[in-house]
């Protein structure tokens, strides 16, 4: 049975550019059309962090030169942003000149990205056309509906896609939260009559697919973080994502009713605020003072919210840990509260600054030991509920690492779902007309931003760089005659190798031995094959360091072929004048 549908039909497609398989970087396209006119709608364009085996790396971006190739980006009618988070938004700036075609968003969303692009310096006119909370527009052949989800940051948005092939609800993040602290709740009831209405598939966020129950409501943060500042004595410093406006204002509010001053440290936090009270999710009047103030208020008197929370060197909460915060200074008996969850990849940088708090004497309050933070994502109980009201014949899990989605795919098919596709990035479903089936597969990888380039991840240069951290570098200097004979002595320079042998001799003395021997055996008549040489001056270094110390370094051989230098002339006192 051909797997493809005839040429000329209708389809609507999926597509992730990155988000399957990991938890980050989500680029998801729709197409629709038959098979060689497909116009597609992109679906967030987000980035993801650097892991420990890609050092030097600021953020990672998804490779998006399928959809950027001439012939495809013609037919990409748009790009809409679900909600602000930075896996979800962080790549449009870098990413939408290769694009360059309208990001929809609501006005948080567009608010965030504003604010991302006067960081750029303005110099980028990207096209932004903002769309009510809930609301409804055409891009190309998609008739693009928003769903409002409870999520960790204001107005994000499902989207129900409506094509004449068929109609998918794209979730986005969500959770079921009957009492968010700010925005509305998920919008079930149009949920339930998108069910009514019968949908082809769901493409739903798997992030919490292996949690039981219910989580927990942001509101109950609220409550039990006043509780905990209600009880402090002394200072109260919190950090929290910089993004969870509903979490700032929690904080707000429980400052407030303990009589306490807001301060607020990090440029990351005083944006969102700036956005937040712009858009009417903080109040226009909401009280806080800057970090300069802090010295000045007793230490009953203080509620601090810093940014830092996943152990970020250059942010607020790592710089006061260290003592080397120009204004915010903590002390023995001060309570500091990570109101945020441990990403995964930075447990070791906010283990370093929770012990350096504890070392300077003070408390240090997490999840593991109070409420004081909630996920944003469903558990499998509020999953099961959606699959309950929209009843989707097709089923994809998004947003997940590989265990997240397999499980999210099991509690589909329990669900009663027919069809549950697990698709990597790259590889194309046809979600309808049914059956719902890989049918092709497209280039996708990773890129990095590395310092003000944008280099490739597989044989760019931070392969090199992470070899380089584990086993440094010989470089050796050798110059030749153009007849074979060398011309003073070698030169080396190593860094990341140990300086001394076991012996106590210098390992530059060692490499040097070898570049000498080296040329020693090879016959002055066949030195002309430089090629030969240098390779053969490589490998003897790198030999003889290994034998020394067990390890083999990266060694480069710079051969510099020199013209027999004519016979030096007396100088004459012309030459000095
Ligand atoms: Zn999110
Ligand atoms: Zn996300």
């Amino acid at each position: 049975m051909a797997l493809t549908s005839a040429a000329g039909e209708d389809e609507l497609v999926f597509l992730a550019l990155g988000g399957l398989g990991e938890i980050g970087m989500n680029a998801y396209l729709y197409g629709f059309g038959p098979k060689r006119e497909r116009q597609w709608l992109m679906v967030d364009l987000g980035i993801t962090f650097p892991g420990e085996s890609e050092p030097g790396v600021d953020v990672v971006l998804p490779d998006v030169q399928f959809i950027a190739s001439e012939a495809e980006r013609q037919r990409l009618a748009g790009i809409v942003i679900t909600h602000a988070h930075e896996d979800h938004i962080g790549a449009v700036v870098e990413l939408w000149p290769k694009l360059q075609v309208p990001v929809y968003a609501t006005p948080f969303t567009v608010g965030m990205l504003r604010a991302k692009l006067a960081q750029f310096g303005g110099r980028l006119a990207v096209e932004i056309i903002e769309v009510p909370l809930g609301g409804r527009f055409t891009a190309g052949p998609f008739d693009v509906e928003l769903v409002s989800m409870a999520h960790s940051i204001p107005e994000t948005s499902g989207l129900i896609l409506r094509t004449p092939a068929g109609t998918a609800l794209h979730t986005s993040d969500w959770k079921l939260d009957p009492e968010p602290v700010i925005g509305p709740p998920t919008d079930t009831t149009k949920l339930a009559a998108l069910g009514d209405e019968g949908i082809d598939a769901l493409i739903c966020d798997s992030t919490n697919a292996l949690r039981e129950g219910v989580s927990p409501s942001e509101s109950k943060v609220g409550r039990s973080l006043a509780e905990i500042i209600k009880k402090a004595t002394n200072r109260v410093a919190v950090t929290t994502f910089a993004s969870n406006v509903g979490r700032i204002k929690a904080v707000a509010e429980a400052a407030r009713a303990s009589g306490r001053k807001l301060v607020i440290a990090g440029r990351a936090l005083h944006r969102v605020i700036e956005v937040g009270r712009e858009t009417g999710y903080l109040p226009e009047d909401m009280q806080y003072l800057d970090q300069q103030e802090f010295k000045y208020l007793d230490r009953s008197d203080v509620v601090v919210l810093l940014t830092g929370s996943q152990g970020e060197y250059r942010a607020a909460m790592a710089r006061v840990a260290e003592g080397e915060h120009p204004d915010v200074q903590l002390a023995k008996g001060d309570l500091v509260i990570f109101s945020s969850r441990n990403i995964p990849g930075n447990e070791k940088a906010i283990g370093r600054i929770q012990n350096k708090l504890a070392e300077m004497g003070c408390d240090v309050l997490t999840d593991t030991e109070a409420l004081v933070h909630v996920t944003g994502h469903p558990r499998r109980d509020e999953l099961k509920e959606l699959y309950g009201w929209v009843r989707p014949k097709v089923a994809i899990p998004m947003h997940g690492e590989a265990r997240h989605l397999r499980e999210h795919a099991r509690l589909a098919s329990a669900a009663g779902v027919p069809s549950v596709v697990t698709p990597l990035n790259g590889e194309m479903v046809r979600l309808a007309p049914g059956p719902a089936a890989v049918i092709d597969k497209v280039p996708t990888g990773r890129l990095f931003r590395d310092g003000r380039l944008i280099v490739p991840s597989d044989e760019g240069p931070v392969r090199e760089r992470r070899k380089l951290s584990a086993v440094g570098i010989a470089v050796v200097s050798v110059a030749l005659s153009r007849r074979g004979a060398m011309i003073g002595e070698a030169d080396v320079a190593i860094d990341g190798v140990p300086f001394e042998t076991e012996d106590g001799d210098a390992m530059e003395d060692v490499v040097l031995d070898a570049v000498d021997n080296t040329l020693e055996s090879i016959p002055v008549a066949r030195r002309k094959d430089h090629e030969m040489v240098r390779e053969a001056i490589r490998r003897a270094v790198r030999a003889a360091i290994y034998e020394e110390w067990g390890k083999k370094p990266i060694v480069k051989v710079l051969l510099h072929v020199i013209d027999q230098a004519p016979t030096p002339r007396r100088p004459s006192p012309g030459d000095f004048e």
